[in-house]
């Protein structure tokens, strides 16, 4: 098993990811598509700070704040070039990567044509973003004069001035007074803008209003802004350091531009109002670049010749971007998209983790971000990266079951070709045969069980975890018969969220009723719909499945299981109909480990319910 780290992207999240991969000592390949390191740092002329004032640091006018720091990025990149664990390709890109943990197999092409082949036992995508296009700018005069320009295309400018006067480009005066446009583009619902905040242009325009006033205390700075955002540890100090230096905070909306005027809408005064500015600098926002979505791909290849759907994702597919990883995988070629087209990742528990076991996402490809915030990403994602070729290397599972050396296996005969497991893993783990039968990829399992909860013919079982062992549990718990009174619940509660809080609670002594039966299952995925008829037809009374959130803002261990189990779980009231029983009977909750006295509660209304509508006519 290989056990070396490929990082894809040479800017300072993969730079940091390869600096911290070699230092633990794994060999690291960068894969950078241009002709050098650095990405878009190395175009700024300093970073914004990332250490608050030393804590005592008074509120003084005069107080020592933190301010624009010397760009490090050269150092960084002559630390890479000096590392001789770290080798670098670049003008080079990925052809093609097949394999798994411990064993993926990548085609590297270069510019000229040649290409080259190697392994590795992880990869890291840290493939950044591109700056919004500001052209699609127009009412902020963005490519109508040449005095309206991006956070970006300032950093240049003040690269040029080497610390003299910053001067505009049209023609070539030093700048007296320059007004900032933030959210130029972004937090907007309008089309062709982004939806989100990028999280790093308001400190950014405060860096860059700094430049002017260090070189020129009495140019004119203004921030128009309608939320100022400064996260990080230097932040609020920061924003204080712009105050010190006489920046002017406005709290306005540009409504256009007309000549030098920028015409704004004061919020705090409540009414119109302009100011002249030699420059106008837009806080542009970032797009990442993430490659295109692997389900579009999918949704296409499955939509039906001629119909509306083929054709809106076909023409979605057009403008896509081209492809970064080239996954020779049966669920397409990239890694899948959270919201917005970043990339995949667990943001609630596992940062870094995608849906492509053993590939980690860091820095803004996986989330906007500043250099700081990509810097730390980049280290988790290498110690991410590490520990899943070591898991491969000993043929253990990647979290949330760290450890397992279970796999899934399939009976051949009973295999009806659906491709239900394929389709349903959530990460890739499964491609096809030439007769469309089921191929496992084990390093690439997360053992969530969702493909045996979603054949339909159950023949995928683990060795300690199959829909006969669960089904034994449910049996052999002592139904009551009906003259006992004694109701009887079944609880299937996932063993990451929901079986937590419920020991949690029964730890802190909460009552749950007695005629509940919990069995904790590996996901709400691997859920097989058996389990409930059965339960049904054996005489409980009610069902109670619990699994984690779902959807974009999922908490889902297993990303898409929860999601699965409740489109299969769609389906069971039209079951429960064909048997005669009430749908009340089964239901399906989200729970967090934090639902310490939610989730009791609901197995209680249960109780409750089955106490209104009666127990199951199975019984008697
Ligand atoms: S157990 Fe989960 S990860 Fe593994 S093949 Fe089945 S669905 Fe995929
Ligand atoms: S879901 Fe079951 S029947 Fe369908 S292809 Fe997979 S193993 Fe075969």
């Amino acid at each position: 098993m290989n056990k070396n780290i490929l990082v894809v992207g040479g800017g300072v999240a993969g730079m940091t990811a390869a600096l911290e991969a070699a230092a633990a000592g794994y060999p690291t390949t960068i894969v950078e598509k241009s002709g050098t390191l650095g990405g878009h740092m190395a175009q700024l002329h300093k970073r914004t700070p990332y250490r608050a004032a030393p804590l005592g640091t008074s509120n003084s006018r005069t107080a020592d704040l933190p301010q624009p720091i010397d760009n490090d990025v050269a150092e960084l990149i002559a630390q890479v070039e000096a590392n001789d664990q770290i080798s670098v390709h670049l003008n080079s890109t990925l052809a093609s990567t097949d394999g798994a943990p411990g064993r993926f197999k990548v085609e590297i092409a270069t510019e000229s044509g040649s290409t080259s082949s190697a392994e590795f036992g992880a990869i890291v995508q840290a493939t950044g973003f591109t700056p919004y296009d500001a052209n699609q700018l127009p009412e902020l005069g963005y490519g109508k004069s040449p005095d309206v320009i991006t956070n970006l295309e300032l950093e240049r400018l003040a690269k040029q001035a080497e610390g003299g006067p910053i001067k505009r480009p049209s023609d070539g005066k030093a700048v007296s007074s320059v007004a900032f446009v933030q959210c130029a583009g972004q937090r907007s619902s309008e089309k062709g803008k982004l939806p989100y905040c990028s999280g790093f242009c308001c400190t950014t325009s405060i860096k860059q209003a700094i430049y002017f006033k260090d070189q020129n205390p009495d140019c004119e700075t203004t921030i128009l802004f309608d939320d100022l955002r400064t996260p990080g540890a230097a932040g609020e100090d920061f924003y204080r350091a712009g105050q010190q230096k006489m920046v002017t905070f406005r709290k306005a909306t540009v409504s256009g531009l007309e000549g030098n005027k920028v015409k704004i809408r004061d919020l705090i005064l409540d009414q119109d109002d302009s100011l002249e500015a030699d420059l106008v600098v837009l806080a542009t926002g970032m797009v990442a670049n993430s490659g295109p979505d692997p389900y579009a791909q999918l949704a296409f290849d499955e939509a039906e010749e001629g119909s509306e759907e083929k054709e809106t994702l076909r023409k979605a597919l057009e403008v896509a971007p081209p492809s970064i990883l080239n996954l020779q995988y049966r669920q397409g070629t990239d890694l899948p998209h959270l919201r917005h087209g970043f990339n995949d990742s667990h943001f609630i528990c596992f940062p870094y983790e995608s849906r492509r076991t053993g590939i980690y996402a860091a820095g803004p490809v996986r989330r906007p971000m500043d250099i700081q915030q990509a810097k730390d990403d980049a280290m988790g994602a290498a110690m991410k990266a590490i520990q899943a070729a070591e898991n491969a290397a000993q043929g253990r599972a990647a979290h949330p079951r760290s450890g397992d050396l279970s796999f899934p296996t399939f009976r051949k005969e009973g295999c009806t070709q659906c491709k239900r497991c394929t389709v349903e893993c959530p990460f890739g783990a499964i491609n096809e045969d030439e007769k469309g039968f089921p191929v496992y990829n084990e390093a690439r399992c997360r053992r969530c069980g969702t493909c045996m909860g979603a054949c339909p013919v159950r023949v995928i079982s683990f060795e300690n975890y199959s829909v006969e062992t669960v089904n034994q549990q449910i049996k052999n718990c002592e139904i009551p018969d009906e003259f006992d009174e004694k109701p009887r619940i079944l609880v299937l509660a996932c063993e990451n969220d929901a079986y937590p809080a419920l020991d949690q609670a029964a730890l802190s002594g909460t009552e749950i009723t007695p005629w509940a039966r919990v069995i904790p299952v590996r996901c709400l995925g691997s859920v097989s719909l058996s389990w409930i008829t059965d339960s049904m037809n054996s005489g409980y009374d009610g069902v109670v499945l619990m699994g984690c959130r779902r959807d974009d803002d999922y908490q889902c261990h297993f990303v898409r299981g929860s999601a699965m189990a409740a489109e299969r779980m769609s389906k069971v009231g039209d079951t429960l109909s064909s048997l005669n029983l009430e749908p009340e009977r089964v239901v399906h909750y989200d729970v967090a480990i934090t639902d310490i006295q939610r989730a009791p509660q609901l197995i209680n209304d249960m109780a409750a319910t089955i106490e209104k509508i009666g127990q199951s006519p199975f019984k008697f």
